[in-house]
């Protein structure tokens, strides 16, 4: 078993590769972290970093590849060619494990989503692991720990390399376009990917969607799907069996529920779905409604999503770095209820901004442009005549210009849109950043 890139996935996927008997190899084009290296030597497991080692590794029976890598990546068109399997690390962890798999994908609200069900699953008192995008390798886990139920955050990049992996419950929150930059730039490619999260489900098992994506709707009659639908909205309508009415969220099914919508811990539409999704998961899990409730109502929220910074001045600043798509700032800035000056930019994966010029229009009062290249930003919004100041410098500049724009009562929110990686790290390198510059101010 070759395991090319030896991040968090990949050496979990050598240590369960190991304990399961396999002769495991595992190699980075880069340098791999000192703690993924004393993991490897710990279990005795070969590695190498810095290049691929072609001979040993077209020797392969199977091949668990890092998301990270994409599939034109010359040495994985060499393994495809010689007909060697290559898969995700889910995938492979999914074959040595009896648990119930909860797994959530979407373009928005995965990590909210996971996190939200986690923490039921856990106050409820159930046996649970967190995997995927988010938090622990699956496969470390399986390989070292014992779980009923995993709750796994699934990225398209790793939907693509599944094959046999079944979900007992599947979410998926929504599909817009993202990242189609490693999807040839045809949006179908990317729908599919999502979709596989549906493939292998039985009739025993669940499909939690958005009721109202047009996409998730045309694929739907497209694939005829075996699994039990769960449809969500945000009001009651055709086909949903769970949604918000009269100041009430309501689950119908499996088994009623339902709660203020005032004690949910986190706020907007989007919340709304997020919420619906995890509650619905909660309820096919078993989990009373009264630990469901206290759940939904004392999450903490997570990390760089509508992030509340502090006040200065009584200028309140959000921190919603992880809006790296247009329709993560739709969602934002559809939740704003003051004037805001809005700090959005970085590199663009193809963005298109139409989606969200009329909401600029009637929730901004100014926009900040913080990246490298800002031209597609001043061509899309200029003409609205608001004030725009462009940063290409950094936060703290970003965070000056924003505000001197902003008033006593208006709210200061980052949500760019876009990757961070012209200037940041990260998305959250640029969360931090931008919180330390308000603090600061
Ligand atoms: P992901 O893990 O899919 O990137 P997150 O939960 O990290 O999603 O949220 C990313 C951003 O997307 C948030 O900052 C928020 O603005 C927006 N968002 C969250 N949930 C949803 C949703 N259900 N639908 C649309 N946008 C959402």
């Amino acid at each position: 078993m070759v395991i090319l890139g030896a991040g968090e996935s990949g050496a979990g996927a050598a240590v369960l590769a190991r304990v399961k008997g396999w002769d495991a190899f595992v190699s980075d084009q880069g340098a791999i972290k000192p703690k993924y290296k004393e993991l490897l030597d710990r279990y005795g497991i070969a590695w190498e970093e810095g290049h691929h080692s072609e001979e040993l590794i077209l020797n392969a029976d199977e091949v668990v590849k890092s998301p990270g890598i994409p599939d034109d990546a010359p040495l994985v068109m060499k393994l495809k060619e010689r007909g060697i399997p290559v898969i995700s690390e889910i995938e492979f962890a999914g074959r040595y494990t009896q648990a119930k798999m909860v797994c959530i994908t979407g373009s928005n609200g995965k990590t909210t989503t996971t996190s939200l069900i986690y923490h039921i699953f856990r106050s409820a008192g159930l046996n649970v692991g967190l995997a995927g995008n988010i938090g622990r390798s699956l496969a470390l886990q399986v390989a070292t720990e014992q779980h009923d139920y995993y709750v796994i955050e699934l990225s398209s990049f790793q939907l693509d390399n599944m094959y046999s992996f079944r979900a007992n419950i599947a979410v998926l929150m929504n599909i817009t376009p993202d990242h189609l930059d490693r999807y040839d730039h045809r949006m179908q490619n990317y729908v599919d990917a999502k979709f596989r999260i549906t493939q292998n489900q039985t009739s025993e098992d669940a499909f939690v969607y958005w009721n109202d994506d047009p996409i998730i709707r045309r694929e739907l009659e497209r694939h005829g799907l075996k699994a039990r639908l769960y449809p969500f909205a945000a009001v009651k309508e055709d086909g949903a069996i769970a949604y918000a009415e009269e100041g009430e969220v309501v689950i119908c099914e499996p088994i009623a529920f339902n709660m203020e919508q005032e004690e949910l811990a986190l706020r907007g539409t989007h919340n709304l779905y997020n919420s619906l999704a995890a509650g619905i998961s909660a309820k096919l899990a078993g989990i009373d409604k009264e630990n469901i409730r206290k759940a939904l109502a004392n999450f903490k929220g997570v990390e760089h999503r509508l992030e509340e910074v502090c006040s200065v001045g009584g200028v309140r600043f959000v921190n919603d770095s992880k809006a790296t798509n247009v329709n993560s700032c739709w969602y934002a800035l559809q939740s704003m209820t003051t004037p805001t000056v809005l700090i959005l930019g970085g590199k663009d994966k193809g963005n298109d901004y139409d989606e969200i010029t009329d909401l600029v229009a009637t929730k901004c009062k100014a926009l900040v442009y913080l990246g490298l290249h800002n031209e597609k930003l001043h061509a899309a919004f200029d003409h609205l005549g608001l004030p725009v100041v462009e940063v290409n410098s950094g936060m703290k500049e970003a965070v000056e210009a924003a505000w001197h724009l902003a008033s006593k009562g208006d709210t200061v929110l980052l949500s760019p849109c876009c990757a961070s990686f012209d200037l940041f790290r990260s998305y959250e390198d640029r969360g931090e950043q931008f919180k330390e510059c308000v603090k600061a101010l």
